[in-house]
């Protein structure tokens, strides 16, 4: 999700501008419609604010003074490799870059290796709303109280339930990592055990984790932060160099310390 913080404002240099044309490289990352299609529905429409829920991104449009037809929004999401790139013209095309949406100051691209998710067209708010549906609030704005009845709803296991995007919008593997160990809370308690103070402590260090990423545009990986030490051969915790265990649970590769976070 910071990452998509960063996208977010990479996109915001294309608002108020004009397309002029779309180019679709690779039809594969649109969803739900053809190139022709959405080359046409875009081509002459201004690009608004975009905004970011969760791990998507919102790219609203304004219609061109004189079209008839509701203007549609575009919802990105980026997968595993997917970025936005603001190009000059006479950049050269990147191997990966599958769409490029055309503005007189530049180019806005979208690109992505492997393809695993990719860009809709909502040609009105319900198709929005309907995309976004089974999604929580948004990990960065959520607030204390939303985030512990949300979290304890269910009786399961802490990483997978702050990783579910219907629970809360935005965490991946990485992040969930992150915070817990800046909480200090195994991840492999369960939701049903967790105090008040852990509630409040994970709520806090997730916020304040999300303020520092989403300003960088990603996980911040220095010497103290966990995820700084993910590759190392001999991980060791940043604060108590302890060595780091990695344990899969839901499925998901995951680095903790078994001092600083007790089972
Ligand atoms: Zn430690």
């Amino acid at each position: 999700m910071p990452d998509v913080a960063g996208f977010r404002r990479v996109a915001e240099q294309a608002t108020g501008k004009q397309v002029r044309e779309v180019r679709v490289h690779d039809a594969q990352v649109l969803r739900g419609i053809g190139a022709d299609a959405f080359e046409r529905a875009l081509r002459r429409r201004f690009f608004a604010e975009p905004r970011r829920h969760g791990k998507w991104l919102l790219i609203p449009t304004a219609a061109a003074a004189n079209a008839s037809a509701a203007p549609p929004t575009l919802l990105v999401h980026f997968g595993m490799t997917g970025n936005l790139q603001w190009c000059a013209h006479d950049e050269e095309l990147h191997a990966h870059d599958r769409v490029v949406f055309d503005f007189a100051a530049g180019e806005l691209r979208y690109r992505d290796m492997r393809k695993l998710t990719g860009i809709h067209l909502a040609r009105e708010q319900a198709e929005v709303d309907g995309l976004l549906a089974d999604l929580g609030p948004d990990a960065q704005r959520i607030d204390a109280a939303e985030f512990d009845s949300r979290l304890t709803r269910t009786r399961r296991r802490l990483k997978p339930a702050l990783m579910d995007q219907s629970v809360l919008a935005g965490l991946g593997n990485i992040c969930a990592d992150e915070i817990l160990w800046r909480a200090r809370i195994n991840p492999n308690r369960s939701t049903a055990e967790l105090s008040d103070g852990d509630l409040g402590r994970l709520h806090r260090e997730m916020r304040e984790m999300l303020r520092v990423a989403v300003r960088a545009g990603r996980i911040p990986d220095g010497a103290s932060w966990l995820t700084g030490h993910r590759e190392e051969p001999d991980r060791r915790c940043p604060r108590c160099s302890s060595a780091l265990r990695r344990l899969r649970i839901g499925g998901r590769s995951t680095l903790f310390c078994p001092v600083c976070q007790p089972g």
